[in-house]
């Protein structure tokens, strides 16, 4: 079911939802960004739609909503364990066809990868999808290569076409809070991008031979292992552990997990003073192979949905896409080339 709405319908409707959704989208934060006085663009509540950006690409992607930075996971004395409450309100997210997919990502980690993740899956299970359709593709997207262009599984899409917004609804409790909200019905097709400027091409043809290839040596001066490229990843899902200790009661606290990177230093430690990964390399090579092999050796598809972030975000400007497309000339086509 479409629907044309007006700004204020659409914050009636926004109004019935925060009674039981804590609304995500892409929002401007002015002096937001990692220097003085710059604006970005990132993840936020909102509870009116004119808060919401639709024409820019937020920086950070929209799985803190359900995989927050920092979460307890329970509160302990010496003699008692007590588990954290789940969020009161659901999560409602706004989100691109890529992230969507990320999504399902997300899920092959932390939902079928042998056993779910309790505290993801608590939030998970409850989250309403609503799509944020793209017309074209920003610089930096890939997603037309990695197939992840188009998707369907959404509650409502969201299209702001001037001062005015087109919604194709698809879950029933949704519609009904838009007609009841003074949204006119409408015909309203959902767009999808079709081309990307930036295209990767994986290799077919990934062997062992992979771990020596001199390209990875590149990254050993350029990347200072910030891991921001992971941080704000929306497939990526690491995450290590925190015992915090209460100040007045050193003998009780809570255990937090929070997000964890491949590329910073400490990740691969092991007992006796060891690390898998020390060299910055290492870490590219691991990541690009995670991303684009591994999990789809695993889940049938890659873990990359090409949104283009960890090149927008990398203060060194170094390409994820160009190191895929690095690697697929070192190695050839080979078999099976995407
Ligand atoms: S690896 Fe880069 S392009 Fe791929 S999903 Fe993550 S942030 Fe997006
Ligand atoms: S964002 Fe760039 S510099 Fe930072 S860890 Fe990733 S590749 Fe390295």
């Amino acid at each position: 079911m479409g629907f044309i709405v007006g700004k204020e319908a659409f914050n009636r409707a926004l109004e019935k939802l925060n009674g039981e959704y804590a609304v995500y989208a892409p929002k401007l934060f002015e002096q937001g960004a990692n220097f003085s006085d710059m604006e970005l663009v990132r993840y936020g509540v909102i509870t009116h739609i004119e808060d919401a950006v639709f024409d820019v690409k937020s920086s950070s992607s929209c799985k803190e909503a359900l995989h927050p930075p920092s979460q307890t996971l329970f509160y302990f004395t010496e003699n008692e364990v007590a588990e954290a409450k789940a969020p009161v309100k659901k999560p409602l997210v706004f989100l691109r066809s890529c992230d969507i997919h990320a999504l399902k990502r997300f899920d092959d980690v932390m939902i079928e990868n042998g056993g779910a993740d309790f505290f993801y899956e608590r939030i998970r299970k409850n989250a309403r999808l609503a799509l944020i359709p793209c017309k074209t593709a920003f610089e930096s997207c890939f997603c037309v290569d990695m197939q992840a262009n188009q998707t369907d599984e959404y509650d409502f899409s969201v299209e702001k076409d001037g001062e005015q917004y087109r919604i194709n609804c698809k879950a029933p409790d949704m519609a009904e809070i838009f007609k009841t909200s003074g949204a006119k019905e409408a015909d309203v097709t959902v767009p999808f991008v079709t081309e990307t400027k930036t295209r990767v091409t994986i290799s077919g043809n990934i062997t062992n031979a992979v771990a020596s290839l001199p390209l990875w040596e590149e990254y050993d001066s350029r990347c200072i292992n910030c891991g921001r490229c992971t941080f704000d990843c929306p497939s990526c899902s690491c995450w290590t552990m925190q015992d915090m200790f209460y100040t007045d009661n050193g003998r009780a606290g809570e255990r937090r997990r929070v997000w964890a990177s491949c590329m910073v230093d400490g990740f691969s430690d092991v007992a006796g003073g060891g690390s898998y990964r020390k060299k910055s390399g290492e870490r590219m090579r691991f990541k690009v192979l995670h991303k684009i092999y591994d999990h789809a050796k695993r889940f049938g598809h890659p873990m990359c949905t090409g949104c283009g972030r960890c090149d927008d975000v990398c203060p060194e400007y170094i390409s994820f896409s160009a190191s895929i497309n690095k690697l697929n000339a070192a190695l050839g086509a080979g078999k099976g080339d995407a």
